[in-house]
């Protein structure tokens, strides 16, 4: 694909690193992020829409607080608190500058995990950018649970960084491209700090198991790695979207992306294009509860798109209500895809193995054949 591409886009989530917008003594890169500012304010004069996904709140909250360590319970939220309107009074200031207006949006896990909360979202959003305003989201630290582990275990979240944030905003909405910008250069084939022969990988077709194990963890700062962002490109690429990971250090870059310049990796949309409800279903709610399937069933499932009947239902993993989102499990109990359940979990495990002629003996009534209808499954690739 060519890199001019990219000048037809129209709705571009760009998300924004800690270290990006912080220099190496943990203030803020003022000029950086102006710069950051003074690019996205062309895009958006030239008519694109524009969703900012900012990190750093906890970085800069923890330089003003002058505190070494963030580890103490409650410290990152409170460094999150004062950091964020710092952050903001920056952004403000320089969009403030080019006369285009702004908007704040803390958001945690549940806004997307239930249903209401994420087409709220969505609809508040999509007002925001019709009023050509940009909005500007963060993770909302000083209220999530995510990382209280007593609270949270046993929960697979819907997200837990901004990378896979970035994504998630970027499939609500529809995002023709998510750029993410951190102090990587893009995808190498191996760690170029430990390794001197990895490459850049500069286009990637597919996010494969072999492209999934190219990403490495973490880097200092934020709470993302490389395997965060290849999550986050893998989601988004479904959806129909293209992706950039590149390195937001270079300065004026995203100009030069838009100017066709051949910076970062670049990934490319799949065919599938996942319609939204099935990408509400495959990532973007928390789960809890399971269903361990047999072999028959997870073929039916991945191979004709077919509903779940309980004859097909091994085991039931922990309590559900009617109506949420839950895993769907092999025989080794690995998760191969998502589906929001017909019936509770008391009622499933009554009816585990039964042939759906036999529910309403068993449960004394029946409002579905399927335990989970083909419509509300979404296999995970
Ligand atoms: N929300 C965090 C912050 O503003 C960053 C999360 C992340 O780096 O993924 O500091």
């Amino acid at each position: 694909m060519q890199r001019n591409e990219f000048i037809d886009v129209k709705r571009i989530v760009i998300k924004l690193g800690t270290n990006v917008l912080r220099n190496e003594d943990g203030e803020v890169a003022i000029s950086r992020i102006y710069s950051f500012i003074e690019d996205m304010s062309k895009l958006v004069k030239n008519g694109k829409e524009v969703i900012l996904v900012t990190s750093g709140a906890v970085g800069l909250g923890k330089k003003k607080l002058n505190l070494d360590s963030t580890s103490e319970d409650g410290v990152k939220q409170a460094c999150a608190a004062v950091g964020q309107s710092r952050l903001m009074s920056f952004y403000e200031n320089g969009f403030g500058i080019y006369d285009i207006p702004i908007a704040q949006i803390l958001l945690t896990e549940d806004d997307f995990s239930l249903r209401y909360r994420y087409l709220s979202l969505r609809t508040t959003l999509n007002k925001i950018l019709e009023f050509g305003v940009v909005p500007i989201i963060n993770q909302n630290d000083t209220v999530s649970t995510i990382k209280m582990n007593a609270i949270m275990s046993g929960i697979k979240v819907c997200f837990s960084d901004n990378d896979k944030l970035s994504a998630l905003v970027a499939s609500e909405l529809d995002a023709d491209l998510l750029i993410i910008l951190s102090d990587i250069e893009g995808l190498y084939t191996a760690n170029p700090k430990e390794n001197p022969d990895a490459q850049l990988v500069k286009e990637v077709s597919s996010v494969t198991d072999e492209i999934m194990s190219m990403g490495t963890d973490a880097s200092e700062g934020g709470r993302g790695g490389m395997r965060t962002k290849l999550e986050a490109a893998k989601l988004v690429t479904r959806f129909g979207g293209k992706v950039l990971i590149a390195n937001g250090k270079i300065p004026y870059v995203i100009s030069k992306i838009f100017e066709g310049e051949d910076i970062g990796t670049m990934f490319l949309p799949t065919k599938e294009n996942l319609p939204d409800k099935k990408r509400w279903i495959g990532y973007a709610t928390n789960i809890i509860g399971g269903l361990v399937v047999n072999e028959g069933a997870k073929k039916a499932i991945l191979e004709k798109c077919s509903s779940l009947l309980p004859i097909g239902i091994i085991n039931v993993i922990n309590d559900f209500k009617q109506g949420e989102v839950v895993s769907i499990m092999d025989e080794n109990n690995v998760e191969f895809a998502r589906g929001m359940v017909n019936y509770n979990s008391q009622e499933c495990r009554q009816i585990v193995g039964a042939h759906s002629n036999n529910i309403e003996t068993i449960l004394g009534y029946k409002n579905y054949d399927a335990v989970i209808t083909r419509d509300n499954i979404t296999g995970l690739v």
